[in-house]
């Protein structure tokens, strides 16, 4: 037995009350229950005589709290609250473990309650559109089987790492938000296939996502990145939208530059990786009793023209590269400026014709 109601032209208490009664009658074989646009403030709490219930659509409402006995709705595989007052992810969500589809867009939350995540081990989708969240608990990363995450409209300044460790996901959304940067972690997102970022703040793009093998869909429009990461090129997108960003263009202007004076500690940096590099056995075994300067190593950088390791000053170029024949693009999109970086002058002068130094002007 399937109970649903369809949407009336005129909402009353007494015709909500009905449908309830109705939905009751069925006991645990009502599997339906659609309570959306009907003003209601509370949750019913007669809920917990629905056993059976796998769909609770109650969007468009005016409801501020998740009743307690929405715990007792074990077989749940779909809870539509999208367009109420909630403004947590609330703790009783843990309860939902057949919960398979969570619609939350259109509140006004800012946080996940503690333990919200914990019984979501089944959850494939999660809509949180159109909300005002500011950030995303690590907990996030419970969500095992998490496959579309849709966070846009809200107001995130960052994304954990932890959100990069859903590795079935595969769509993510998170337009307009704040975001500043994506962390280099998303690399770890083997399945994604689908990246929208349009409208945040971003300047660079980490070079983990030259590793998304399975990228198709990447949209970063309304941005602030001038240069993508060198291996982007190689990305088997399908379709690419970049409008509204500050790229470099290829406008070459002939400019001199003062060679820069390298600090004590950038010459003694290049001196300790590149002999790290080749092996040389005493500065290997006196590392190992250094481990901050060993920490600081780790941010090493490596020429593209030399290949040789530098720490904290080097050159900036950007080489163009035209767009893969495969990408559908955004149309003012001719060349791909990459992001190039070169140890000194002595290898920006072997550069090959496609590299340019980036000139102020
Ligand atoms: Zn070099």
């Amino acid at each position: 037995l399937v109970i649903t109601f369809s949407l009336f032209y005129f909402f009353s208490k007494a015709i909500t009350e009905k449908m309830l009664v109705r939905a009751l009658k069925g006991g645990k074989n009502t599997k339906i229950v659609t309570l959306s646009g009907k003003k209601i403030t509370k949750m019913p709490s007669s809920l917990d005589k629905l056993p059976g219930l796998k769909t609770l659509n109650l969007q468009n409402n005016r409801i501020s709290k998740v009743c307690s006995e929405i715990s007792t709705l074990t077989q749940l595989t779909v809870l539509n609250l999208g367009n109420n007052l909630l403004e947590e992810i609330p703790e009783e969500m843990k309860y939902l473990t057949s919960l398979k589809k969570l619609h939350l867009f259109g509140n006004k939350i800012c946080k996940f309650a503690s333990g919200a995540c914990d019984g979501l081990q089944n959850l494939i989708l999660l809509n949180l559109n159109n909300n005002e969240l500011a950030w995303i608990p690590q907990e996030i990363s419970r969500l095992k089987n998490l496959k579309y995450l849709s966070i846009n409209h809200n107001q995130l300044a960052s994304i954990p790492k932890e959100l990069c460790f859903l590795k079935n996901l595969f769509e993510l959304h998170l337009n307009y938000n704040q975001l500043i940067c994506i962390p280099e972690e998303i690399k770890f997102l083997k399945e994604l296939q689908k990246l929208l970022l349009v409208r945040n703040n971003i300047e660079v793009l980490p070079k983990g996502i030259c590793r998304l093998k399975n990228l198709r869909i990447l949209d970063i429009a309304g941005n602030i990145i001038q240069t993508f990461p060198s291996g982007f090129q190689n990305l088997k997108l399908r379709e690419f939208y970049c409008e509204g960003n500050p790229l470099f263009l290829k406008e070459p202007v002939t400019a001199v530059q003062q060679d820069d004076v390298w600090s004590l500690q950038e010459i003694t940096s290049r001196f300790i990786m590149n002999e790290l590099s080749e092996k040389n056995p005493f500065v290997m075994q006196a590392i190992t009793w250094h481990p901050l300067v060993k920490n600081i190593m780790s941010q090493r950088r490596k020429c593209a023209i030399c290949g040789k390791y530098f720490l904290t000053i080097w050159l900036e170029c950007v080489e163009f590269v035209p767009p893969s024949k495969k990408w559908k693009i955004s149309r003012n999109l001719q060349l791909v400026p990459l992001q190039i970086l070169i140890c000194s002058y002595t290898c920006f002068n072997q550069r090959g014709p496609n590299l340019f130094g980036i000139a102020q002007v």
